[in-house]
């Protein structure tokens, strides 16, 4: 074929990126395209902008970072603003381009907008690549997964299904098309690193996922650094009893925003996991990486089984729709509910990007189970916040609190009193993000 588009989405790297490697050996001359949507800062049904600050600088960082890298090949990246299947189809009008290659993400809007290129005339190479283990390899089909994750965990341990090797990096790249700017508006070469170099971000001292530190940028480059600097340390040996504590850079791995924006694969962290585990060994803790790796496959999984149903007020449940009250939902949203753990949580959501997963789990019951609230609400609130926002594991987490998901149980509802006792006795959590400790992130761009 002549001229083609690569589209990036959650996959904003080069390394192990079977599709971006498909597009790069069939393509004669090749558009790398990236769209920041024109919508992502209106407003929900809930009353917020879609995609906060936090998430669209950590997102702006990996852009850069993916247009330096093309850039070091000699290939620049385009970057489109506007609707998505707008600015691909212009695109590839101007170009005369009749394929595009994509990653496949099974959520519903993502799914449209590939039906939506289709309808256009193009044809679309989707390609599955964001779980660690691929479907194919499943020992069952996965429309018939077990619903229960530990069913789940443990057919696939006992079939023993390893993850494909990590595809290399395109060795080639096709010849750039030449791209007239002016007919293909709103698609332009430089305006990512324009926007990153001049954003400034300022986040509060203690944040755990400090982004706006080299260390933690968003970028490919970063997040590969952050692996090996990870497996390096003694961390990854304790990190099952570490990794329920609510502050910090060490006690999780940290992977999370990495791995929702692409920038880095879970194949690639699952060889330097093991790489690790074969230079000092395996133990509980590294086991436990792991396993919530497979968590992360599960809710992919899950979302391919279930598809459009997953993000009803019922989910999978029979259950009548949620109730919501607006202003228990407002206080909860401005870390106001009058529960010190919860607000201390919900301050350092908003004001930092990032949540532990413990926290996440507290917050989340209060505002379902004692709050009687929509989980969607929460859960678009999330996404709203969350630097690591990712559809899959979101609504999947979500759900499965709610009691709405693929585990039978009727919810879990965890005890915010006895969770402040036992993860944050001496209160040191909640006086560092309590009311008067706050200090907000401020963000000029
Ligand atoms: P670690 O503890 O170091 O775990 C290693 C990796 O395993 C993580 O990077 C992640 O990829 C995966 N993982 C760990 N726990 C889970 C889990 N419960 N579900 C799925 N994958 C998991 N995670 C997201 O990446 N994006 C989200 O939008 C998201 N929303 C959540 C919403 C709720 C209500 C809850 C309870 C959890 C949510 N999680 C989400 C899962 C989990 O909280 C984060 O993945 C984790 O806290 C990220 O930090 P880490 O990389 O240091 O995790």
């Amino acid at each position: 074929m002549q001229n083609a588009i690569y589209w990036f989405r959650n996959d904003l790297r080069l390394a192990d990126n079977p599709a971006l490697t498909d597009a790069c050996g069939q393509a004669e001359r090749l558009a790398l395209l990236v769209v920041v949507p024109d919508d992502e800062r209106r407003s929900t049904r809930w009353g917020f902008e879609r995609m906060g600050p936090h998430r669209r600088h950590f997102r702006d960082q990996a852009l850069a970072g993916l247009a330096r890298a093309l850039a070091a090949l000699d290939r620049e990246l385009l970057v489109g603003a506007g609707d998505p299947v707008e600015t691909v189809t212009r695109l590839a009008r101007a170009i005369g381009a009749t394929d595009v290659f994509c990653e496949a993400i099974a959520a519903p809007e993502e799914l449209a907008q590939c039906a939506a290129l289709r309808a256009a005339g193009l044809q679309v190479h989707e390609r599955w690549q964001s779980s660690l283990l691929d479907p194919a390899d499943l020992p069952f089909r996965v429309d018939q997964m077990p619903r229960v994750f530990t069913a789940f965990r443990q057919a696939v341990e006992g079939a023993r299904t390893e993850p494909r090797p990590p595809a290399a990096t395109p060795s080639r790249f096709p010849m750039p098309v030449e791209v007239a700017v002016e007919v293909a508006a709103p698609v332009s070469p430089a305006r990512a690193l324009a926007s990153v170099a001049s954003a400034t971000m300022v986040l509060p001292d203690g944040a755990s996922f400090p982004f706006t530190d080299p260390d933690f940028n968003g970028s490919e480059q970063v997040a590969l650094a952050h692996l090996s600097r990870y497996f390096d340390s003694a961390a990854p040996r304790h990190y099952k009893q570490t990794r329920n504590a609510l502050s910090g850079v060490n006690y999780s791995t940290k992977f999370s925003p990495w791995l929702a924006i692409g920038a880095v694969s879970p194949r690639t962290v699952y060889g330097s996991l093991q790489a690790h585990e074969s230079r000092l060994g395996a133990n509980d803790s590294t086991y436990w990486i792991g396993f919530e790796l497979l968590w992360r496959d599960f809710f992919r999984f899950a979302t391919l089984q279930h598809g459009a149903r997953l993000f009803h007020a019922s989910g999978l449940s029979r259950l009548p729709p949620p109730r919501h009250d607006t202003d228990a939902f407002r206080r909860w949203c401005a870390g106001a509910t009058g529960h010190a753990l919860v607000d201390a949580g919900m301050r350092e959501l908003v004001t930092s990007g990032y949540l532990s997963n413990r926290l996440r789990q507290v917050v989340a019951s209060y505002l379902i189970h004692e709050l009687d609230c929509d989980w969607r609400a929460g859960a678009a609130w999330f996404e709203s916040r969350l630097v690591d926002f990712d559809v899959y594991s979101n609504q999947g987490n979500w759900l499965y609190l709610a009691g709405r998901g693929a585990d039978p149980r009727q919810g879990r509802r965890f005890n915010p009193d006895k969770q402040a006792a036992t993860y944050d006795p001496d209160g040191t959590y909640r006086s560092l993000w309590g009311a008067r400790h706050h200090h907000p992130a401020s963000s000029r761009e």
